[in-house]
């Protein structure tokens, strides 16, 4: 007798609903999805004790004719394609014919439909895979599915559900992402009776988010949007300024379809690179349409993974286009020839510093020179007064003064206001100053070698590093496995802040050039809490400009706060 068998179809429903239906939100996401292939205009869902007791979900779609909804039931039979082409171009969310009969197989599922125009519809009613009951029912036309008990009948499935709010969640979270997306459908999600989120027809997605993100972030948004050949971007990007601490705000679609991918959220954070810190998070929903040969999306029968042709193009479009948003400049030229900007507002202001054409005293990219340098002469007042703003045309600056010897405050020539964090800016300055000549750093050897004690670890990471250090100008040697040796030093860092550096280094745990380039930076640059002179504060913003990003430090903290108008009037609750 042969050993092999054909699985009963019960069971192989059963099989397939482990993975299309893993908690009450999958259902969730299932059946709205077949609701909007319906082509419905309006959705409900109903949900009881997380969705375990009840998902619900009620349209008014095309509905379907009784013999079809006994096919609906049935594993691989679909409406959406008929062949591989179809697959090849699929623009439904729905094409394997694999939802219904999974969750028929695993719950108490009632399905009633109504095609339009006929004013009776009928039902058909299945436990656990197994069909009880059907007739005719009066109803709108539309179709309504109604799952109870999801499976109660699989108990090794149903402990690991968690508790009923966080079931709720997760099926709020699916219905969201689906809201986003279909933005000219109305949507209402019910549970326990109340109404959790209801999405009117025509929102745009920014109305839609505010419905759903805090108010501040949302009021932020920055549009991206990119074409390029068959290829499009758009949606909406948090500003760095709104970064969280939670990654769960990144929401991608790729033509329309919700998806988890690694290429996509790596593209994102490449678009942030530099401008959030380690801990930090960027928010943002994020559309791609891209041509079907381009994309596979029968990777997996939940749908929500893809897998792309051409991950590079995807990974870099992605990056570009959110990047683009981005960039910000504070610090903008004027277009108006330099004598006729007068941003102090007065016509007789008094001017100083160089006039248009005048090159200004550049401020030195180290600390260490600055030492060296004599602090320039402004005349006679004494300096703890307040100076007079100095005006730079040709920056399309002027420069107010420093606050608490940390924050520098310039007027643009869009009369916004700057608040520019002198560490920041600086260790921006030399950081890309030292990124720029990594080969060219001489060595100034100790005349006493200093000594670091390392722990295993510190010392594994030295090793790491090793080379790099050396590649720099770090002259170092190791000595009883614990003890480090620092016996000469790149020449721009002074002995003190050179130790500061590998130390840093070591508890940052520093693991590339860039990581080590931003602990030097860090040591040399002006502190906050060191005075500056009028000089030195344009000189930096000047070295800043020049810096290929400007708005962060290498740490991803900001550099500049630029207040106009609305920040000011919102700051003094006038709007
Ligand atoms: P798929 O969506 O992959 O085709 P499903 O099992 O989700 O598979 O649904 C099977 C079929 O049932 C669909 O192809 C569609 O024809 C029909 N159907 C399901 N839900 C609805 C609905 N809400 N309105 C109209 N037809 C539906
Ligand atoms: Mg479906």
């Amino acid at each position: 007798m042969s050993s092999i068998r054909v699985l009963p179809p019960g069971l192989q429903n059963q099989i397939a609903a482990g993975e299309v239906v893993e908690r009450p939100s999958s259902v969730v996401k299932e059946l709205v999805e077949n609701s909007l292939d319906a082509g419905a205009g309006s959705v409900q869902v109903y949900l009881e004790q997380g969705g375990q007791a009840l998902v619900e979900v009620v349209d008014d779609g095309a509905g379907m004719l009784p013999d079809d909804m006994a096919l609906a039931v049935t594993r691989h039979a679909t409406s959406k394609i008929f062949s591989m082409q179809d697959l090849a171009s699929v623009q439904s969310f729905g094409f394997r014919g694999e939802a219904l009969p999974s969750i028929a197989s695993v719950s108490r599922l009632r399905l009633s439909s109504c095609v339009q125009g006929r004013d009776e519809g009928s039902f058909l009613e299945i436990l656990y895979g197994d069909h009880l009951e059907k007739g005719p029912e009066a109803m709108d036309p539309g179709t309504k599915v109604k799952v109870q008990n999801l499976l109660a009948n699989i108990p090794a499935r149903l402990k690991f559900l968690k508790t009923k709010n966080t079931e709720a969640r997760k099926c709020s979270e699916n219905f969201i992402r689906l809201a986003l997306a279909n933005l000219e459908v109305d949507l209402e999600l019910y549970s326990e009776g109340r109404s959790l989120h209801r999405f009117f027809a025509n929102e745009n997605l920014k109305e839609r988010l505010s419905r759903v993100w805090p108010e501040q972030l949302c009021r932020d948004l920055k549009d991206v949007e990119l074409d390029q050949g068959d290829f499009r971007v758009h949606g909406v990007a948090s500003s760095p300024e709104n970064a969280q601490a939670r990654g769960e705000r990144m929401l991608f679609y790729v033509n329309n379809r919700a998806v988890k991918d690694k290429t996509l959220i790596s593209a994102l954070k490449q678009a942030y690179k530099g401008r959030l810190l380690s801990r930090e998070y960027p928010q943002a929903v994020i559309f791609l349409e891209i041509p079907p040969e381009e994309v596979d999306v029968n990777v997996h029968p939940a749908k929500s993974e893809v897998r792309f042709r051409n991950e590079k193009h995807v990974f870099s479009l992605v990056s570009r286009a959110v990047g683009k948003v981005l960039d910000k400049n504070y610090f903008q030229v004027p277009e108006m020839p330099a004598e006729e900007v007068d941003v102090a507002g007065r016509a007789d202001s008094p001017r100083y510093g160089p006039g248009p054409g005048e090159t200004r005293p550049e401020m030195p990219v180290f600390r260490e020179d600055f030492r060296h340098e004599t602090a320039p002469d402004y005349g006679d007042r004494p300096p703890k007064k307040p100076a007079p703003p100095v005006h730079a045309p040709d920056m399309g600056l002027s420069y107010l003064g420093q606050v608490e010897n940390n924050y520098l405050v310039f007027l643009n020539s869009s009369g916004r206001l700057l608040v520019v964090d002198q560490h920041g800016a600086h260790e921006r300055v030399v950081f890309e100053y030292l990124k720029n000549r990594q080969g060219s750093v001489q060595s100034r050897m100790l005349a006493m070698p200093m000594q670091i004690e390392l722990h295993q670890a510190e010392k594994n990471l030295l090793e790491e590093i090793w080379s790099m250090l050396r590649s720099l100008g770090f002259v170092l040697e190791l000595h009883d496995e614990r003890l480090l040796q620092v016996k000469g030093l790149p020449d721009i860092l002074t002995s003190g802040e050179g130790i500061e550096a590998l130390r840093s280094m070591l508890e940052d745990k520093a693991r590339d050039m860039d990581g080590i380039l931003i602990a030097m930076a860090c040591r040399t640059s002006i502190k906050s809490g060191s005075s500056m002179t009028r000089d030195e504060a344009l000189g930096l913003a000047h070295k800043l400009m020049q810096c290929k990003e400007m708005n962060f430090c290498p740490h991803g903290r900001p550099i500049c706060m630029d207040l106009g108008g609305k920040e000011l009037e919102r700051l003094f609750k006038r709007r």
